[in-house]
């Protein structure tokens, strides 16, 4: 992209390209990216952004990492891709034991898809074929809590938020499930005995139609940025096992570190009987996530009718995928995370309170490396993600959430720059 051609392009952007959640007749403006590199993205015209996004959650080592750079190129001199029916390979293999490895503990299949939404529709599916082969084909309502987000494919759309999921929009196709209230928000908070009474009403009045309880583990992402405490989680898992159903748990944008713990159940020291990965999985390469279950769950479903799980993406496991997920988490494991997500929290949590002090501003929440803002209104996207621009940094809000989840190399004055900015540009949101 370059001279004229970059407004040619932005030209032909507007009026052929649909981009997340937009209008085609009046899209959102958008900035051009020539390259990204470490945790700057270089716009077309020269200027470089501090990154606050991690591209929602999925670049933890930044960007153009030589290591992960190298995998793909390795990769590529061996094959980009074979079909996975009939066929494997080592990238494939040494991603699933390493995830084996690391993932809580239990999990020991391994089902590799496209995208984050698959990987709940694989889990959702594994649920309902393990009931199926239990000859309790009767369980084929799921339970979740309120502002939750799985993706934005039908099965994961219909256990998102109700409201902020839209479901109305969708309602005649849509298969309907149980809503248990969300938690009150606050990790430190105390239990909220009264959310947790409503999911365990539904689940003492439905429980035999419920094949299994999905919900994201500590961290509400897309759905509210909602934090809850531990104590929630290990008590939903304790009723799963009293109702004898399943817990799926979608660690899609907390896995991989992002809480301070390498998957956020270790909080609560649990283990779901499924569990969904995507997002960091790759360092932000590429797209592709995995669905993990016990070896109970895959006995089942293939002691049954038809003995075989139903599942099965044209790009499932691909290699070049697998190359770069595997040297991202070797990378990250090998790496300081822990201080450096321990000390991404501590500078957020110190430099983006000053927010509080402003009448706009409903709560400021940090957990990890993620840094929440949220306001009393909706801000002007728009106008705001061009203040913030103009300042040098990338920060994406929606609705009344302005956050950030930076890689986790950014360097100390780096992060001063973003939460600097942060704040001054939140703070004229009140002007
Ligand atoms: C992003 C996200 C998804 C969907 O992943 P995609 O790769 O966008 O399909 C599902 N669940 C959670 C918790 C997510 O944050």
């Amino acid at each position: 992209m370059r001279g004229r051609l970059i407004e040619d392009r932005i030209g032909f952007d507007r009026r052929h390209l649909w981009h997340p959640y937009t209008s085609m007749e009046d899209p959102l403006p958008v900035y051009p990216v020539a390259s990204a590199a470490g945790v700057r993205i270089v716009l077309e015209d020269g200027r470089e952004l501090i990154d606050g996004m991690s591209s929602w959650w999925a670049a933890i080592h930044g960007y153009n990492h030589p290591v992960l750079n190298q995998a793909v190129r390795d990769q590529l001199e061996d094959m980009a891709h074979v079909m996975f029916g009939g066929l494997t390979h080592g990238p494939a293999v040494d991603l699933a034991s390493l995830l084996v490895e690391i993932a809580p503990s239990g999990l020991e299949k391994v089902f590799f898809c496209d995208s984050g939404s698959v990987a709940v529709e694989v889990a959702i599916k594994m649920a309902l074929q393990y009931w199926q082969s239990m000859k309790h084909g009767e369980r084929q309502k799921l339970l979740t809590i309120r502002c939750g987000y799985h993706g934005d494919t039908l099965g994961a759309m219909s256990v998102c938020d109700p409201e902020t999921g839209m479901h109305h929009l969708f309602r005649s196709i849509l298969p309907q499930h149980y809503f248990a209230k969300a938690p009150r928000c606050g990790f430190d908070g105390s239990l909220d005995e009264d959310a947790l009474s409503d999911l365990s009403r539904l689940l003492q009045e439905h429980g035999r139609e419920i094949a299994a309880v999905i919900l994201e583990p500590i961290v509400q992402g897309a759905g509210g940025m909602r934090f809850y405490p531990p104590l929630y989680l290990r008590r939903v898992r304790e009723l799963t096992h009293e109702h004898d159903t399943l817990l799926i748990l979608d660690e899609i944008a907390t896995g991989f570190g992002r809480t301070g713990k390498l998957f956020a159940s270790e909080w609560a020291n649990i283990s779901p009987d499924i569990l969904c990965l995507g997002k960091a999985l790759t360092g932000g390469y590429m797209t592709m996530a995995a669905t993990l279950t016990t070896s109970r769950v895959a006995e089942v479903i293939s002691s049954g009718d038809p003995g075989v799980f139903m599942h099965g993406p044209t790009f499932m496991a691909n290699p070049l995928a697998c190359s770069v997920a595997l040297a991202s988490t070797r990378l990250l494991l090998s790496s300081p995370w822990k201080e450096r997500v321990a000390a991404i929290q501590e500078h957020l949590t110190r430099d983006l309170s000053k927010c509080l002090d402003f009448p706009h501003v409903a709560d400021v929440r940090v957990l990890g490396a993620i840094g929440v803002v949220e306001l009393h209104r909706p801000v002007a996207l728009a106008r705001i993600q061009k203040r913030f621009v103009e300042r040098g940094v990338w920060i994406r809000p929606f609705g009344r959430l302005v956050y950030t989840m930076p890689p986790y190399l950014i360097l100390a004055q780096d992060l001063q720059h973003l939460t600097a900015a942060m704040v001054e540009t939140i703070r004229e949101e009140g002007a």
